[in-house]
Parts: C-alpha cells; sequence; structure tokens
C-alpha cells in the first residue's frame, strides 16, 4: 500500500490567518471565538486546549466589558460589531479579507439601490441557509436578501424586480453557472417587458473552486479516497461530492476514530490509497489518518 496526501488540501489562506491570529492573541491572555474557529471539530479541540473558549452570539451579549473575541474566516454582520462596540468587547477581526471584500460589494449593492421605489431590487445570494458566512452577507442587506441554495428554488425568485445575484465563496462554479443560466432563460421566456434587470456577479473564491480540479485528478489517481472533512463545513461537502464523483471508492471521515478495522483493511489491500480534505481540514488531521494507516500495514 502507498499512502499519499493530497499536496493541495488542507487551510486556506482565510483560515490559517485566523488560526494564526488566535494562537498569536492566546499568548496575551483570554480569548473567545464567536462560533468555531473552523469547521473542524479537531482543530476547534486543539485550540481550546490552548486555551481558546467558543462563544455564541447569546454569550457574546453577557460578555464583560474589554473581553478579547475573535471573529473568524467567515465574518459577522453589522450587528455583530454594533453588540460588541455597545459592551466595550475588544473585536479581534478575522474575517477573510475576500469575505470582507464580498461584504462590502453586497453592502454598496444594497446602499445603491434600496431606495428604488419603483423597482424594489432583490439582492440574491446563491449559498446555504444559516451558514455563518450567509449570514454575514445578508446582514449586509438589513437581513432582506434572499438565500437560495440550489437552482431548484428559483421559484422565490420576483422576475418583476432587479435581480442581483452573488455568491457564497464556498458554493461551486458550476451551480452558480446553473443557477445563471436558469434565471436568464426564464428572464427571456417572459420577454424584455415583463422580466426586470438581472446582473451577476461570480464571487466564487478561487482558493476553494481552484482545488474541484486539482483534488478530482487526485482522487482518479488512487483506489480508495479517504476525505478528511468536519461534519458542519459546507466546503467539506461540495469538494467530498467532486471526489466522490471521479473516483466512487471515496470515504468521508471526521477524524481517526471513524476509521473502522474493515475500512483500514480496504485500504491496506489496496495499491494507491489517497488522503485529502477540506479548506477546514488541518494538515495533522489527515497526517494521523496515514500514519494509523502505515500503522496497521
Ligand atoms: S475559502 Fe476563500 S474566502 Fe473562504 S476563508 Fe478561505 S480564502 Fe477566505
Amino acid at each position: 500500500m502507498i499512502c499519499s496526501i493530497d499536496t493541495n488540501s488542507g487551510f486556506c489562506f482565510g483560515v490559517t490567518r485566523a488560526i494564526n491570529a488566535a494562537e498569536e492573541e492566546l499568548q496575551h491572555g483570554a480569548l473567545c471565538c464567536l462560533g468555531d474557529i473552523v469547521h473542524n471539530g479537531m482543530e476547534v479541540a486543539r485550540l481550546e486546549q490552548m486555551g481558546l473558549q467558543t462563544i455564541d452570539n447569546d454569550d457574546l451579549r453577557t460578555l464583560p466589558a474589554h473581553t478579547r473575541v475573535l471573529l473568524r474566516a467567515h465574518g459577522e454582520p453589522p450587528a455583530t460589531y454594533w453588540i460588541a462596540q455597545q459592551r466595550g468587547i475588544d473585536i479581534i477581526d478575522a474575517t477573510c479579507p475576500v469575505v470582507k471584500k464580498l461584504q462590502e460589494r453586497i453592502h454598496a449593492c444594497y446602499e445603491a439601490h434600496k431606495n428604488d421605489d419603483a423597482l424594489p431590487p432583490q439582492i440574491v445570494i446563491y449559498g446555504q441557509p444559516g451558514h455563518a458566512e450567509v449570514i454575514g452577507l445578508q446582514g449586509q442587506t438589513n437581513n432582506t436578501a434572499l438565500v437560495l441554495e440550489s437552482v431548484d428554488q428559483i421559484e422565490k425568485i420576483d422576475f418583476t424586480r432587479p435581480i442581483y445575484l452573488f455568491s457564497q465563496t464556498t458554493k461551486s462554479v458550476e451551480g452558480f453557472k446553473a443557477l445563471v443560466e436558469a434565471i436568464e432563460a426564464r428572464c427571456s421566456s417572459l420577454g424584455k417587458e415583463k422580466c426586470a434587470p438581472f446582473e451577476y456577479h461570480d464571487t466564487i473564491c478561487r482558493s476553494v473552486a481552484n482545488r474541484v480540479q486539482h483534488i478530482q485528478d487526485f482522487a482518479r489517481a488512487q483506489d480508495i479516497v479517504l476525505f478528511v472533512g468536519g461534519k458542519k463545513s459546507s466546503n467539506a461537502r461540495v469538494l467530498y461530492n467532486h471526489c466522490l464523483s471521479a473516483n466512487p471508492n471515496t470515504f468521508f471521515i471526521s477524524e481517526v476514530s471513524e476509521m473502522t478495522p474493515e475500512l483500514i483493511t480496504q485500504c491496506r489491500a489496496a495499491e494507491h490509497v489517497g488522503i485529502c480534505g477540506a479548506t477546514s481540514t488541518p494538515h495533522w488531521l489527515m497526517e494521523q489518518c496515514k500514519d494509523v494507516l502505515e500503522r496497521e500495514a
């Protein structure tokens, strides 16, 4: 058995930056993080052992002044900054610059069009409802943005109002294209008089999108693939599905304890085993999985 780890898998720039910020700040005392710093339970547990305290929005409202709170790479809606300011909380803003830029674009679009009374605009976000990044993006529109998870939900759009489409950074490029094509097809079937203008912005992060082709090539070259990812990670779900379509012998695991004796035996019998993961998967976790296989081999 030859076991290899995909060199392109693991933390993206934004997550690395947030985790480095947490590690750095922990050296100067107590630190809270609003929500899981990364959608990977194992990495959260590692940082919590170093002293990081994960809090939620209810906790934020009760913290004493000058508590230091880190905002993770996913970003936050304006309401979070407002609450922190009211309570005198010290914010350490580790929002990924790519997400920050997207928030600013959506906010600018909302501000530019919110008073168009004749045809009130509709900001549509292609994303996962309830996802932390999406909540931050909706906040830029005073929570008026419509969130669509897939092209099947196109009926929720009001085609008589101008449509401004953006995407959550970790959604799939193919899904976004399919949504754009479906909206365009609907607009042309309605005719110019009935359908309001449609403007779209492909705001998918290339740090994620560029991984798709690579991870599929990697998966194809293996007999078995172990995809290591957090259960809450949207990016893990997307990349896992791409791996699975390239190689049906792909298994999703979140931690070493999920490597069953049957799975280990199956891997040992294979010639090439590949280990890969999401932008939220720590490299050390993929190494641990490799160690288990090599130890068992
Ligand atoms: S996937 Fe892209 S936008 Fe999201 S945190 Fe990583 S680098 Fe930033």
